[in-house]
């Protein structure tokens, strides 16, 4: 079996929850794998980002650079070409930059290439079988890859529920001499934080998160009323904000705000990795659609099968009975 790496993105001197899931991933690849982790930046937050994944992974492969200091796929897909071995296996998140990142690098590596993977069905000879889905969410196709020359596959975020960590050696070996300076034709600017809004749904343990699925402004109310009697916020997937249903600062997703939460109720939300990118620290999912088929069930906790118009004034109801909380 190839030698798997991880891509491991991080801020503030933290990796990213995804890290959790590319050894879940990798596992699901090799049970007996203890995947090394690649880190890419510059500076102590570099520094405190490798020491922070070093009881996952055997092996963390520090870059530091300052040229790596803001994120650029373009000097990072330089600087993993440069230290790669021939025949690895890369797992990378999908989500804005591993999309950046990823298929530039598989064709740099000229090894296979596969994105929005959700979940991994063994490896037959030199074929690594893989599940991954199309037309936003609407098929789920069983592909195979051949390995023989390496993979680059990103993973979709919340996909691979973390196992108990690995108790690993985490040896750092610093990789910095051996990528030169990189260069790129695009250049960091700036980053913009978006603005808090009036609720600040990070900081909230329980969130009720709707989609296109509540299909007016109106029942937004009904969301309200489960989320009042809960304690919880409300969020909501882009389309609603794009509707003007609610305030940006709501949009859980890749362009809209990283939530933390331990429980996250998605009502009426197919499930995009966009939206999915945004839901970190592997919450309680518990997602309502009318679809079976929906994608948000690959990744729920506990899936419902019903119309949330119906099925949200009745969840309110109950949670009010069992609070002793008195309707309005
Ligand atoms: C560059 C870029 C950035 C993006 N950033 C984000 C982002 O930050 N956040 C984000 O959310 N999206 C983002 N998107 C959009 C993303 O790709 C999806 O289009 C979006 O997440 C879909 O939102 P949704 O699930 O609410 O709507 P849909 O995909 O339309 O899903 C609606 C769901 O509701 C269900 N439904 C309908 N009626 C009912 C009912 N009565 N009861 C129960 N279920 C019902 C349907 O079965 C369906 O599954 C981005 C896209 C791009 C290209």
């Amino acid at each position: 079996m190839p030698r798997i790496f991880a891509y491991i993105v991080h801020r503030a001197g933290v990796a990213d929850d995804s890290a959790a899931e590319l050894v879940a991933a990798a596992k699901k690849i090799d049970a007996t794998a203890v995947p090394t982790a690649i880190l890419t930046g510059w500076g102590p937050e570099l520094d405190a980002a490798c020491s922070s994944v070093t009881s996952s992974f055997g092996e963390i492969w520090k870059i530091a650079n300052q040229a790596l200091a803001y994120p650029n796929a373009e000097l990072v897909r330089q600087a993993l070409v440069r230290v790669l071995p021939p025949g690895s296996i890369v797992l990378v998140p999908h989500d804005h930059f591993g999309i950046d990142l990823s298929p530039g690098l598989s064709i740099k590596l000229n090894s296979a290439f596969a994105s929005d993977v959700l979940a991994v069905d063994g490896v037959e000879g030199s074929s690594l079988k893989l599940v991954r889905q199309e037309l936003g969410g609407q098929v789920s196709t069983h592909v195979r890859c051949d390995i023989s020359s390496g993979a680059v596959i990103n993973i979709r975020p919340g996909a691979f529920k973390p196992g108990p960590s690995i108790v690993a050696s985490g040896i750092i070996t610093d990789k910095s001499s051996e990528v030169g300076a990189p260069t790129a034709r695009r250049r960091y600017l700036e980053t913009i934080v978006a603005e808090a809004g009036d609720v600040d749904i990070t900081k909230h343990s329980v969130l009720v998160s709707i989609g296109r699925g509540i299909q007016e402004k109106d029942n937004v109310a009904l969301a309200e009323a489960l989320a009042e009697v809960l304690g919880a916020a409300v969020s909501c997937s882009r389309p609603v904000v794009d509707a003007k249903w609610m305030e940006k600062s709501r949009q859980v997703g890749s362009s809209g705000k990283t939530v933390k939460p331990k429980v996250y109720l998605a009502c009426g939300i197919s499930g995009a990795f966009q939206h999915l990118a945004g839901i970190k620290g592997s919450p309680f999912l518990i997602a309502i659609n009318k679809n079976p088929k929906a994608p948000i069930f690959q990744v729920a906790d506990v899936g419902i099968v019903d119309d949330l118009l119906e099925f949200l004034p009745e969840l309110t109801n109950k949670a009010r009975e069992l609070r002793g909380v008195a309707a309005k």
